[in-house]
């Protein structure tokens, strides 16, 4: 099979699988604030993580990939500015103002985009190392999701569509991770540019929008104790597939 193609369906299951998150909601309309703060922490250790294979590539050239990974912090810096988001609150349960909801969706669609460029980067690799990254993120979606669907299910959102809204936020995850493997295998040389950029993005996600507000929903040690172990897992899961 061509690897685009499979760049295509392993980007397509990682985000069908984000479906999976509404599963914590089934017969409930809320869920504790903690669980929340607990999927932030999973969902932003195995991105760390996805970030360290990313950036710990044998092969990459040392300065395209530091000036790539400085631009990724900025970009994403950027975005939130750009869109107004820089300081929202991202799991505010309750909150019914329809200008919050998009703003929400906004970011979420912003952040699959960044996830796509580090599948299709990582397919450009190698096969293992793309499907590990695919993998990860697929996993890494699904609390994500359980996020997503209970800030819409504190707003009377129905749970089939709260499934669907969060498919449908990392749909962008498929487009660029298509268009990366592209780009980067049409144009090799771009490879550790690629992969520099994907690590500062990756990172920067988990600081900015992950982790802040799990602290206050879970607590200090519980969340450092998931972020931490699901970091140490991709870490030492990568060792073993590359
Ligand atoms: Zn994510």
């Amino acid at each position: 099979m061509h690897p685009a193609i499979v760049t295509l369906l392993a980007s397509s299951a990682a985000a069908t699988a984000s479906a999976l998150g509404v599963l914590p909601l089934v017969g409930r309309a809320r869920v504790p604030e903690r669980w929340i703060g607990w999927a932030n922490a999973l969902a932003g250790g195995m991105m760390f993580g996805t970030a360290f294979a990313l950036g710990a590539v044998e092969g990459e050239a040392a300065v395209p990939a530091a000036i790539g990974t400085l631009v990724g912090i900025l970009f994403i810096a950027w975005t939130h500015a750009a869109t107004g988001t820089e300081d929202l609150s991202l799991n505010r349960l309750g909150e019914t103002g329809p200008e919050y909801g998009y703003r929400v969706a906004l970011v979420q669609t912003l952040h699959a985009g960044s996830e796509g460029i580090a599948i299709g980067a990582a397919m450009t690799v190698d096969l293992p190392f793309g499907l590990f990254t695919a993998a990860t993120m697929a996993v890494h979606n699904i609390p994500e999701v359980t996020v997503l669907a209970a800030v819409q299910r504190s707003r009377s959102v129905s749970l089939a569509t709260a499934a669907l809204t969060g498919v449908a936020t990392n749909v962008p995850q498929v487009f660029v991770a298509v268009a990366t493997y592209a780009i980067v295998s049409a144009a090799p040389g771009t490879l550790s540019w690629v992969l520099g950029l994907a690590t500062g993005m990756l990172a920067n996600l988990v600081l900015v929008e992950l982790l802040p507000e799990s602290y206050r929903q879970a607590g200090h040690t519980s969340i450092a104790v998931v972020a931490s172990a699901a970091l140490a897992m991709v870490a030492l899961l990568i060792g073993w597939v590359g």
